[in-house]
């Protein structure tokens, strides 16, 4: 027997983007269903992001998912660039009047889950979309749970919020690859670690042995990264050569502790190049992905969100199309310059194998040039805390 559901606004995909459509879509009085092939526990516990801009922070603060005494402790108020021996630091207040939160990913996703819950829409968990297909009435998800029954939700429009492997592009495009890409050949290689912090705020390193990155979780828990070869295998590297790599470059002395988490991440830059097709849209990492040295994807994803919510609210106000037509136009101007952010910071900061003197010698130059003149510290800033979202009507 299929299972038959119906909603105005089926959302496929309960990551961050999906749920933050589905809590503003119903703000407005807009019924959703949010489907995800995972357990709740599965999702809370996703270790990704961890840098908000202010203006996400804003919206999850303003619209009930988050409180104001949750966010606080976690505003930074700058980053340094270790490199060449130096340490510099960007301060954000000083130099845009704003700041960014360290809020992990799954810390949001919890905020965001209790909030459909409290509002007594729970995802739907264990729901896989196997497709979406045209309906008589409108788009349809085609998919089975995870006790093997088959269903289908009719909507009047479908967002895929599904990252990226998404399957909704492919109804979009009929390919889940037809956009822009850009393959790096480095990768991070990221641990969690039990020990102090290192660093009260977020360092950045370059040097002749590659890219690292502190970061911090809590008092408790530290994420830390280092450059590698995306094809490398995660155990091949003992706890010893994980620290050399990491204080390499390092101007300041790293907090050691045991190591509980090891993973090695490919990144890519990708722009899928449709993000609607009738009544189906694209919103968060299925309509795109930025490698993570520039913190954009979440962030980006809640642009599009405002977005897609901003043309769905006008529909159902007026019943006018025109800021759907308008969707993929209005929410490229900061795709775009969130790929471009991401792709200056990774290249700038991270080592090409085939990298000769030149390359080393003008990236230094490079670096300060963006560090020793406040035009380019301003720069640097203010792609880091965030460009003001373009859709303002989400409240
Ligand atoms: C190491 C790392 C660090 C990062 N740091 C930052 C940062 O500091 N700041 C920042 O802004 N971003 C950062 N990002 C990026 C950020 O994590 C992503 O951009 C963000 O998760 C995108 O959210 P999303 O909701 O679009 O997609 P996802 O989080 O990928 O969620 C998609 C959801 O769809 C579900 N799904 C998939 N297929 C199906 C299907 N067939 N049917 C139903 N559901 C499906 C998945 O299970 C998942 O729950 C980082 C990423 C990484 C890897």
């Amino acid at each position: 027997m299929t299972q038959k559901l119906r909603t105005q606004v089926g959302i496929v995909g309960s990551g961050p983007a999906g749920l933050l459509l589905a809590h503003l879509l119903q703000r407005a009085g807009i019924d959703s269903i949010v489907i995800d092939p995972r357990t709740r526990e599965d999702i809370e516990g996703t270790v990704k992001a961890g840098i908000l801009e202010s203006p996400a922070v804003e919206v999850l603060v303003e619209t009930g998912v988050s409180t104001r005494e949750r966010v606080e402790p976690m505003k930074h108020d700058g980053v340094e660039f270790h490199f060449d021996g130096q340490a510099h630091r960007f301060d954000f207040p000083k130099l845009t009047g704003k700041s960014v939160y360290l809020f992990p990913q799954h810390e949001v996703l919890k905020d965001q889950i209790a909030a459909r819950i409290r509002d007594g829409v729970s995802p739907l968990f264990g729901y896989t979309a196997e497709k979406v297909v045209d309906g008589p009435n409108g788009p349809m998800i085609v998919g089975k749970n995870d006790t093997g029954e088959a269903f289908e939700i009719e909507a009047d429009f479908v967002v895929g919020a599904d990252g990226s492997a998404s399957i909704t592009r492919e109804y979009v495009t009929g390919s889940k690859t037809s956009g822009f890409f850009r393959e790096y050949p480095f990768g991070w290689y990221g641990i969690l670690v039990e020990a102090p912090p290192s660093s009260e705020e977020l360092i950045y390193s370059r040097s002749d042995d590659g890219f690292v990155l502190i970061s911090t979780r809590d008092e408790h828990i530290q994420r830390m990264y280092f450059q590698c070869d995306p094809n490398m295998d995660v155990n091949s590297v003992s706890d010893e050569q994980i620290w050399d790599k990491l204080q390499a470059g390092v101007t300041s002395e790293l907090k050691r502790g045991n190591i509980f988490r090891k993973d090695v991440l490919k990144f890519r830059s990708y722009v899928h190049n449709s993000l609607r097709k009738n009544r189906v849209l694209l919103a968060g990492d299925a309509a795109h992905t930025v490698p993570p040295t520039g913190a954009k994807g979440l962030n980006l994803a809640v642009s599009d969100v405002l977005w897609a919510n901003r043309a769905l609210r006008e529909f159902y106000r007026t019943g006018s199309e025109h800021l759907l037509d308008s969707y993929q136009e209005d929410a490229y101007k900061r795709i775009w310059k969130a790929a471009h952010y991401s792709y200056m910071m990774t290249t700038m900061l991270h080592l090409a194998p085939e990298a000769s003197e030149f390359d080393k010698q003008r990236q230094i130059a490079e670096l300060y040039m963006y560090t020793q003149s406040e035009a380019g510290q301003k720069f640097i800033a203010e792609g880091y805390v965030g460009w003001e979202y373009g859709a303002d009507d989400w409240r």
